[in-house]
């Protein structure tokens, strides 16, 4: 298991965590199976999305004596009620289903206290200027929790929150999928097939996808992914906006190949499945490669965008081709150049300007990128 730092929190985190989907329906024993399954694997990141109960006393019996082990990821304005999970903006219930969180874990603090499923801009605006709001503040400065969070499925909502300074962590919904759409208060949207046959469907990264990405990497806002997968339709090919299938490892290297992403949570269900995402880290490269799947799909076929997969590496001059169009690409979206990605840059060894337009690694790219034109635009940006 490899391990990143959660952004400006500084926490480190394993690049592939679990989410709480793999308990429900299950029963403790399961629960401590798993969860000492993925502590064995090397995964420390947890997100606890479901308020569901027995989910809470099982996080909590398993971190009893080894709290240090955990990072917990735990969500606010989530609740039980009349059995069943529900989002709820009512403070008082917010309130309480906290504190049922914080005796069920038997725990003093939680490392992210993340506000829970912000898609819509008016539920943003009286979250962000409201009780709910107050409420993470303070349990924030009594040490409950170190950092603030927020969840949500909109890249608009997500460019305000990373704006605000308040939020460190934003757990977002990354997949080639969805990145090719505009955003959407909806979230039914992403998963019917007919979203991705209308006409304004790009066939490349959404331009306030790349926003939010740039910003992020700039401010230190670390992004959790959630829904890695496109809800299970990417890995299957009639399923797949593309119409063709890509494996677990290449989704999850699609994500974890994004700027600010720190951690995937990869939504396991089994023990098998915890544990072919955990190995994601080990994999050879050629297992972990998405570019010829998607540089090649009878849909929505990427073109001249750079999705950093380092295919074609390598570099006659030792230009890490792939690291050069990233930092170039945040400058671009930011529209300047943000001080953290100016250092990122600098701590390159070979950069842009030693490209000596030899077009060896055009031939290589499965996205038809005007690499020799990227990296003089690069070379602009930098001076070097
Ligand atoms: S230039 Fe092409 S091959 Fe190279 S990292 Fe970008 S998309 Fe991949
Ligand atoms: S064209 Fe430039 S970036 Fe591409 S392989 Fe040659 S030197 Fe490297």
């Amino acid at each position: 298991m490899r391990y990143r730092k959660l952004g400006r929190t500084g926490i480190s985190v394993s690049e592939v965590g679990l989410g709480s989907e793999a308990f429900v329906g299950r029963d403790d024993d399961f629960a401590q199976e798993l969860i000492d399954t993925a502590l064995q694997a090397g995964v420390n990141y947890f997100d606890l999305y479901n308020p569901e109960p027995y989910i809470r006393d099982s996080m909590g019996k398993a971190m009893a004596g080894r709290r240090e082990q955990f990072v917990i990821q735990a969500h606010l304005c989530s609740a039980w009620m009349d059995g069943q999970y529900k989002r709820t903006r009512n403070i008082e219930t917010v309130r309480s289903a906290c504190e049922d969180l914080f005796r069920r874990l038997k725990t003093d603090y939680v490392d992210v206290g993340m506000i829970h499923y912000l898609d819509e801009q008016k539920d943003y605006d009286a979250v962000f200027h409201g009780p709910v709001m107050e409420y993470a503040r303070e349990l924030k400065a009594a040490g409950k929790i170190l950092h603030l969070g927020m969840s949500t499925h909109n890249p608009r909502v997500a460019i305000q929150a990373a704006e605000s300074g308040e939020i460190d962590v934003i757990m977002f919904s990354v997949n080639p999928a969805y990145d090719i759409l505009p955003p959407n208060e909806d979230v039914n949207a992403l998963f019917e097939k007919s979203t991705y046959e209308a006409p304004d469907v790009l066939s490349c990264t959404d331009p306030e996808r790349l926003k939010l990405y740039s910003l992020c990497e700039s401010e230190g806002v670390a992004l959790t992914v959630m829904k890695p997968y496109g809800g299970g339709a990417l890995l299957d090919a009639d399923e797949s906006p593309f119409g063709a299938a890509m494996t677990a490892a290449q989704c999850l290297h699609y994500c974890l190949t994004r700027p600010a992403v720190a951690c995937v949570l990869a939504g396991a269900r089994t023990k098998e499945e915890l544990l072919g995402a955990a190995a994601y880290s080990e994999l050879p490269e050629e297992e972990k490669d998405f570019a010829r799947l998607l540089g090649n799909t009878p849909a929505h076929r990427f073109t001249d965008k750079c999705m950093y997969c380092g295919h074609c590496a390598p570099c006659t001059a030792g230009i890490d081709i792939a690291s050069v169009n990233k930092f170039a690409d945040l400058c671009e979206a930011q529209h300047m150049v943000p001080e953290t990605v100016r250092e990122h840059y600098g701590a390159l060894k070979v950069k842009a300007g030693s490209c000596v337009k030899c077009g060896a690694c055009e031939t290589r790219c499965p996205f038809d990128v005007k690499i020799t034109e990227h990296m003089q635009k690069a070379y602009e940006i930098f001076g070097a």
